[in-house]
Formats: C-alpha cells, structure tokens, sequence
C-alpha cells in the first residue's frame, strides 16, 4: 500500500488546450520577446511555470460558489461566509477583504508604520519589502544561517533567527518596531517552512515586547503540511487544527488568496484589534472599497470562502506537496543541482552550480530560463542577478545577487504527473548539453524591478 503511487486526487471535467511549437517558432518567439519569459505571449509557453500566483484551477464546488456569490454592495451574504471561514481558521475576529495580497500590505503597513520604524521578517517578499519601504520604515531579513545555504538539508529552512531579533529589538528599541511578520512558507527563501517551535518562540519574544506578531500566511496550508510531516508532536493532527494553533500565536495576518486560497483573485487582511481594524477599515474603502467587498465581487469571496477550506484537505495537501517533490527528486537525480529540500510550491535550480562558465554579470539563471523555453516550451523564472542586481548607470559595472537561481513554480491542480515528467525530460536534456549554454548581456532595461521588462541578446 505504501509504496503505491500519490496521485492526483480529482478527475479533470474541463479541459483547456495547451499548444505545441516546433523549436524554430520558439527561436522566433524567444527572440521577440528579448530573452526574457515575461515578455512571451502565454499562447506560445507548453508548460507554463512562471508563477503559482492566481494560476490555479478551481474546484467544481468553487464555480458553484461563483454562481452563489451575493453581489450586494454592503452587507453582502459571501462576505459574512468569508469572515466566519476565517475565524474558524486563523481565529482572527476583523476581516478585510482586498483584491489581492499587496493591497493588505500597504493598508496594515500604512496603518501601523512611521518613518524610521524597523519590520523584521524571515525573509520579506518583494512586494512586502516595496510596501514597508513605501512608508518610509525598514524591511529587515532574518533568516536562520540555513536559509541563505541552497544545498545544506535542514527540515525548517524558513525559520526566523530567534536570537537576531532579540538583538535587532534592542538595537532599534521596541518602541521603533510596530509588529514582527513571519512568512509561511518562506517564499522568497525557496519556499521552505517556518517550524510551529519557532513561530510560538517568535510570539513569545513579540509579547516580551508587546510588539504584534503578523503572518503574511500565503502558503500556511502547505506550512501545515510541513509541520505535520515534519515536527514531533504533529503527525496526528489535521492541517485545520495545526493552521489554528499556528495563528493563535499571532495578532493578526496578511493574506494573497491566488495562492492557498486557491483562487484566481483574492486577498485579505485579518486581526483582532478592533482600533486598529476601524482605521485600516477607513483606507480600505479610500482605494478598494467598501468594508464588506474590499475591491472585489461577491462571487470571489464566495469562491474564496470555499478554497480556504478545500485547501486544507489532506489528500490535496499530500499531492500537492509529493508532486512538488517528485520533480525535485528526479531532477536531483539526473544530477541537476537544486535548492533543497524541495519547497512547497517551487523548486529552485542552482544555476550558478549548473552553468559554471557563465559568470553571474552573463546572467547564468537567466539563459537557462531562455534554454528551458527554447527545448520544450517551459517558461520558468530567473531569480538572480537580473532581478535583484543592478547595473550602475555610468560605469556600466553590474551589482550582483548572492544566488542565481530558476525558479519553476507548480501552479495549483494545473498539470498532471505527465506534464511534470515532461519537464524533468526537458531539464535533463538541457543539463547534458549545459556546457553549449551561452550567456546573455542587457540590451535595454528600466529599473526599478527591471526584470519584467528588461530584453537581452546572446553574449
Ligand atoms: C504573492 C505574495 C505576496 C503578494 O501577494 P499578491 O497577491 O501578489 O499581491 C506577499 N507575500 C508573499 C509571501 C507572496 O508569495
């Protein structure tokens, strides 16, 4: 019984079509684009593994939601399921809905920071980073030594370093630090857990301090799985009772539904300040709208009420995160190197270690997203020095990142385990001709965030 294979717990009732390209139309496509994925029509991409954000597929019982969203302007019934789903989840009592993660950022950092304050995290995700910023205040990463490792195997890689924050509250002061977030999973870490033994050390130091503790709780589904399989104490519980004591530990949380929400838009912002809540309620219908839709229609919430709960079924979470490790494990096994162990939504491949003649300034990460689409038709990411570098503007000299990394992220119930075994055919056949891979230099770009628009050209 053990051994049989984990499959993918649904039956397909709608289908979508998915093209094939010969290889001359993706030189031609490629080179259009600039060599950069982002600027790819997604008609011409096979298997598209840009991102797991709002690329899911809803269940039957989500368009049935859709059907019964209540599309009141105030006071509308899906808000009301909404809200009870979340308190029964994270125990939150105020409720926020927003159109999609950033836009909870910025009401709860605008409602809680000043100039000069100081917000710790695991690892701030870029649009949480660009949000504390935004208000003038200071995103500080806090990641254990573990999580800066790629190939170091540690179960909870995207715990925060309990002992820097202690060290950071005293340097800047508590009265300097409006709340502590810890990202679950670590998503700009490589998607790796945060272990339910840190999040209640991390709680306990906030509350020494009276300082809130947020969870930006993306992924805290795929969290639970982790700490279910992986910490003591937990192999007996559900993921809906380990997602409550997580959230005990806290004061409130941020929210982008396109990922565990299992929908295609969505947000929210939740805590149990009730203060606080009037004032975040006030911006809220500023720039999104009214308190009781926040920016979206009724069916959204509806739909989202329903993927908030079947994201925590065990068979779902058990597919979702074999299969995420399924495809690091073969491509571990074909000799690619990648991030390990495998995250919850992605896997990273270490394209520093796999292209070594390319140095970072040729953008290694980057040709091998071009490569993957050139081969098979994958569009991946990279997460390297053209997203995090930069290039100065009168020397032409290029800042470099730490890691060069592609990222392939699993969209949501998406693609089968023949879609996945395609793609480890397609990596492998790129790693044996890796040494043929040449570099790219920047023809054109725009910072800030220039990866999404930047175009190259072969080295
Ligand atoms: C996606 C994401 C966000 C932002 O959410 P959007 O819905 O894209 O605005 C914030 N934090 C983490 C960890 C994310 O993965």
């Amino acid at each position: 019984m053990g051994s049989r294979s984990i499959i993918e717990p649904f039956r397909i009732k709608s289908v979508e079509p998915i093209r094939m390209t010969t290889r001359e139309q993706r030189e031609r496509c490629l080179e259009q684009a600039g060599y950069n994925p982002f600027l790819l029509h997604a008609d011409d991409v096979l298997i598209d593994l840009l991102t797991d954000s709002g690329t899911g597929a809803m269940s039957a019982e989500q368009w049935a939601s859709i059907m019964r969203g209540d599309e009141s302007y105030a006071g509308s019934r899906s808000y009301y399921r909404l809200a009870e789903v979340i308190k029964d989840i994270f125990g939150f009592q105020y409720v926020l809905p927003t159109h999609q993660g950033r836009a909870a950022e910025r009401i709860l950092f605008s409602s809680m920071c000043k100039p000069g304050d100081v917000v710790p995290n695991n690892t701030h995700f870029d649009t949480t980073r660009a949000n504390v910023e935004h208000v003038g205040a200071r995103a500080v990463d806090l990641p254990i030594a573990e999580g800066r490792l790629p190939a170091i195997l540690h179960p909870f890689k995207g715990n925060m370093d309990a002992g820097a924050l202690i060290a950071l509250i005293a340097e800047a002061g508590a009265d300097r630090v409006p709340l502590v977030m810890l990202t679950v999973t670590n998503n700009s870490g490589g998607g790796q857990p945060v272990s339910m033994a840190n999040v209640r050390e991390v709680s306990a130091i906030c509350r020494r301090h009276r300082i809130p503790l947020y969870i930006d709780a993306c992924r805290f589904a795929e969290n639970c799985w982790f700490i279910r399989e992986r910490e003591e104490g937990y192999a007996g519980k559900s993921p809906r009772e380990i997602a409550q004591e997580l959230f005990s530990h806290a004061d409130g949380c941020t929210m982008s539904a396109k990922k565990d929400g299992l929908v295609n838009i969505g947000g929210f912002l939740a805590g149990n300040d009730e203060a606080l809540a009037r004032q975040e309620s006030r911006l809220l219908i500023l720039t999104e709208g009214f308190p009781t839709y926040g920016g979206l229609a009724g069916r959204d919430l509806e739909a989202m009420a329903t993927g908030l709960e079947e994201v925590l079924h065990e068979d779902y979470l058990q597919y979702r995160i074999a299969s995420t490790a399924y495809l690091g494990r073969h491509l571990s096994e074909a000799g690619v190197p990648i991030v390990l162990p495998p995250g919850g939504h992605a896997i990273y491949v270490d394209a520093a270690a796999m292209l070594p003649h390319i140095p970072a300034r040729m953008f290694p990460g980057q040709a091998l997203a071009a490569e993957l689409y050139l081969e098979g038709g994958i569009r991946a990411i990279e997460i390297g020095s053209v997203m995090f570098g930069s290039t100065n503007a009168e020397t032409g000299e290029e800042t470099l990142a730490s890691m060069e990394l592609v990222r392939l992220a699993i969209p949501r119930r998406v693609y089968t385990q023949s879609h996945i075994d395609y793609v480890c055919e397609v990596m492998t056949d790129v790693f044996a001709k890796r040494e043929q891979i040449a570099g790219l230099r920047i023809v054109w770009q725009a910072p800030p965030l220039r990866h999404f628009t930047a175009r190259f050209q072969p080295a």
